[in-house]
C-alpha cells in the first residue's frame, strides 16, 4: 500500500502521516491487488457475514484486504458500522418513475450517517500511529462520527462547526458523546483551512473529508451493495454530493470491483448536488477545468451546505470512468423527496434525498429510462434534523406536496371519525405525476 499524490505522483508512506501532498495536492492511497484471488476473497467475505464479535462482523472490515490489508487487527476501533440494510420501494417508484430502485440506508450505521464507513478507517490509522487527539471540520455528520469512535478509542476529538445553517441534533450528538464542539464564525470551508495550518502545532490527527483513510472505508459502501446484490449492481448508483467524499470513495471502490473482476460492467453514477451549493454541477454542466468556489452556499440540506469541494478533482475522475453525469435539485424538491422516503418506512435526513429528486429529474428528461434499476444511497438518519421535520410537517410558511400534519380532536368517536376524513390518501397523490 502507497499514499501517492494525485498532482505530482510524490510517494509517501503510510507510517509518517501526510494528509496532503506538500505540492498542495491530494493524496490517495494506491494497493497492490494483483496476488489476488478473486473467488478466494468472495468465499472469505461470504463467511464473514457470520461473524459476531470480530472486527471482521463490521460492514467495513469484513473487506479489510480491499481497504487496509497491513494494519494490525489490535489498532482497529469498530462499532461495527456498515452491515446497513438494502431495500426496495414501490411507493419511490411511484414517485420516481423508475421501476426498480433501491434505497442503500447507510442512515443505519451506528452514528447515524455514512461518514462510520470512513471514520473507523481515519481513527483506527491514527490510533496506530500513537495519535490521542483527532480533529475534523464539519457540517455534522462527520463530527458525531469522530466522537463516536474517539471516545471508543479512549482519545479525544476536536471538533470545528459553522455557527449557523447546521442541525442542531448533530451538533449535541457530538457533544453528548463527549466531543470538544467550536462552534466558528464562518463557513466549513474556512473550518478547513484553520486545520490544514494549524493542525501539526496542536498535535491532531486529522479527519476531515480529503484524509484518504476514510476515502478507503467508505469503499465499503458499493462494496456491501455489490455482495447483497450477488455480485450484480444495478444500471445507476445515486448519491449526493457536499465535499464529494462519497463520490471518490464509490468511483474508487467501483475501479476495485471490476479490476478484480468481482463485477463485469461498471454501474453510471450521477452526483446531486442542492442548487444552491452546486460548484461541481456548475463546472461540469458549463464545461470549465477548474471549479468556481461558491463563496456563500446556502441550503437547507444542510450536509451539502459546501461552497468549495475539495474532492472534486477525484470527483470528476469517477465521471469519466463510469461515463457519470450530474445534477442539482432545488430544496423543494429534496424536502418533498424527503417525505416520500420518509414515508416508505427507511427515513433519512434532507441531503440524503436530493438522490430521489435527482432520479425524479433525471426521469422526467429522459436520461434514466424506466426499466433501468437505480440504488439511491440514503447518507444520514430521519433523526438527524428534527427542525427540518419539523419545518415541513408542521411550519406555517412551508408548503410541503406531502406535509403529515399533528390532528388535533377530542376523544369522541365523532370528532375522530371526522378528523379521519381529512386524512389523505398518499397513493391518490402520488398517481397525479
Ligand atoms: C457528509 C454528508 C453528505 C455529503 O457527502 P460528501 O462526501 O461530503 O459529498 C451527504 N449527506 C450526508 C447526510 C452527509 O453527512
Ligand atoms: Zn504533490
Amino acid at each position: 500500500m502507497k499514499l501517492v499524490c494525485i498532482d505530482c505522483g510524490q510517494e509517501m508512506s503510510s507510517d509518517d502521516f501526510k494528509y496532503q501532498c506538500s505540492c498542495g495536492g491530494l493524496v490517495d492511497i494506491v494497493h497492490d491487488f494483483s496476488h489476488y484471488d478473486t473467488d478466494h476473497l468472495k468465499h472469505v467475505f461470504h463467511e464473514r457475514l457470520s461473524e459476531r464479535m470480530s472486527v471482521f462482523a463490521s460492514g467495513v472490515w469484513r473487506y479489510k484486504e480491499l481497504i487496509y490489508p497491513d494494519l494490525p487487527v489490535e489498532s482497529i476501533v469498530t462499532k461495527y458500522e456498515g452491515n446497513t440494510g438494502l431495500y426496495r420501494s414501490e411507493m419511490l417508484s411511484k414517485y420516481t418513475g423508475v421501476r426498480k430502485v433501491y434505497l442503500k440506508a447507510q442512515s443505519e450505521n451506528p452514528s447515524g450517517s455514512f461518514k462510520d464507513n470512513g471514520m473507523t478507517v481515519a481513527v483506527s490509522h491514527g490510533k496506530h500511529l500513537g495519535y490521542e487527539k483527532y480533529a475534523c471540520t464539519s457540517t455534522g455528520n462527520t463530527s458525531s462520527s469522530l466522537g463516536m469512535y474517539a471516545s471508543i478509542a479512549n482519545a479525544s476529538s476536536y471538533v470545528f462547526v459553522p455557527d449557523k445553517e447546521i442541525s442542531i441534533n448533530k451538533v449535541l450528538q457530538t457533544a453528548a458523546y463527549g466531543g470538544n464542539v467550536f462552534s466558528i464564525p464562518g463557513t466549513y470551508d474556512d473550518g478547513i483551512r484553520f486545520l490544514e495550518k494549524y493542525s501539526g502545532d496542536f498535535g491532531f490527527y486529522i479527519c476531515n473529508s480529503i484524509n484518504p483513510f476514510r476515502i478507503e472505508g467508505q469503499k465499503s459502501i458499493i462494496y456491501e451493495i455489490a455482495q447483497y446484490l450477488d455480485w450484480k449492481l444495478p444500471d445507476w448508483i445515486i448519491v449526493p454530493g457536499g465535499a464529494l467524499s462519497n463520490a471518490t470513495a464509490l468511483g474508487k471502490g467501483l475501479r476495485d470491483l471490476y479490476a478484480l473482476n468481482f463485477i463485469d460492467k461498471i454501474p453510471r453514477v450521477a452526483i446531486i448536488q442542492a442548487e444552491g451549493a452546486s460548484p461541481f454541477h456548475q463546472m461540469i454542466s458549463k464545461n470549465k477545468e477548474t471549479i468556481d468556489p461558491e463563496p456563500f452556499p446556502y441550503t437547507r440540506a444542510s450536509a451539502l451546505n459546501i461552497g468549495n469541494p475539495p474532492s472534486w478533482k477525484k470527483a470528476r475522475k469517477v465521471l469519466e470512468d463510469t461515463n457519470g453525469i450530474t445534477v442539482s435539485v432545488t430544496d423543494e424538491d429534496i424536502l418533498d423527496a424527503k417525505a416520500i422516503i420518509d414515508r416508505t418506512g427507511v427515513g433519512c435526513e434532507p441531503a440524503s434525498a436530493s438522490t430521489a429528486a435527482g432520479l425524479r429529474q433525471l426521469r422526467s428528461q429522459q436520461v434514466i429510462d424506466k426499466d433501468e434499476s437505480v440504488l439511491c444511497i440514503l447518507t444520514g438518519n430521519i433523526l438527524k434534523d428534527t427542525g427540518a421535520l419539523h419545518d415541513y410537517h408542521f411550519g406555517k410558511d412551508l408548503n410541503g406536496k406531502f406535509k403529515n400534519n399533528i390532528k388535533s380532536a377530542e376523544l369522541s368517536f365523532g370528532k375522530i371519525k371526522s378528523a379521519m376524513e381529512t386524512i389523505r390518501d398518499l397513493n391518490g397523490l402520488l398517481k397525479i405525476h
